[in-house]
């Protein structure tokens, strides 16, 4: 048995069928990637489109992308074709281009909104007010392209545990409040992306159903 293969039962050991695990194999090569599909691992998530292009010809038609990078608009159309979902979602400019490039692929593409919780300044993502302001809008104008099913969020880059819960604690209480605001109606709007290899843990603990994990499935490169 190979390492790839022993790192995924050891996640799932302790995940079990609670939450989705999304293997992020950005920066590893596909044969890392048939590996853990070997393994039995079908969702992969990469943060660049150019890595998704490279590697999905190569690999079993069955995978199924995750975008978990920020994404720029002019780039939504190569992917819109097969993307599993994007994770990424950080502005109305390219909510609006992904709902377009998915009608021309007769697709519905499901998305979820990045929410900024961490403190560092670097970290794409909507605001508070501001993910308020996007779901009263798309409430008025309803994109038929895309299907929002939850939010994504990534904690502060720290080895501080309480500050890392606190920031879940709070995503998953902002995610709670929304569902009940604006997907009463909607089942679908039942995602929380939390979770990494440092953190999964705790981000389970909190209320993740989709954790995304990269270095501890495939080492670090
Ligand atoms: C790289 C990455 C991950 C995985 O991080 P690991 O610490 O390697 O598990 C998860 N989410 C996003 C958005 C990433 O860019």
């Amino acid at each position: 048995m190979n390492g790839i293969e022993q790192n995924l039962i050891e996640i799932l050991r302790q995940t079990g069928s609670r939450v989705t695990l999304v293997a992020v194999s950005k920066n590893h090569p596909v044969d890392a990637i048939r590996e853990a599909y070997q393994a039995g691992q079908r969702i992969f998530g990469e943060n660049k489109v150019q890595e998704i292009l490279n590697k999905r010809p190569l690999l079993p038609d069955d995978i199924q992308w995750h975008l978990i990078g920020h994404l720029q608009t002019n780039k939504v159309k190569q992917i819109a074709p097969f993307i599993s979902m994007i994770q990424s979602v950080d502005s109305l400019k390219l909510l609006k281009e992904i709902s377009e490039q998915a009608i021309k692929n007769n697709r519905i593409i499901n998305c979820l909104l990045q929410v900024f919780i961490a403190t560092e300044e670097t970290k794409f993502g909507f605001s508070q007010p501001e993910l308020s302001d996007l779901l009263k809008y798309l409430n008025q104008n309803p994109m038929t392209g895309v299907k929002i099913r939850g939010l994504m969020g990534m904690a502060s880059f720290t080895d501080n545990q309480d500050q890392i819960r606190q920031e879940f604690h709070g995503l998953k209480s902002l995610f709670d409040e929304l569902k009940e605001q604006f997907f009463a109606d909607q089942p679908g709007f039942n995602e929380l992306s939390i979770g990494m290899s440092g953190d999964y843990e705790i981000a389970i603990e909190e209320g993740s159903t989709i954790i995304r994990v990269g270095t501890k499935i495939f080492g670090t490169r």
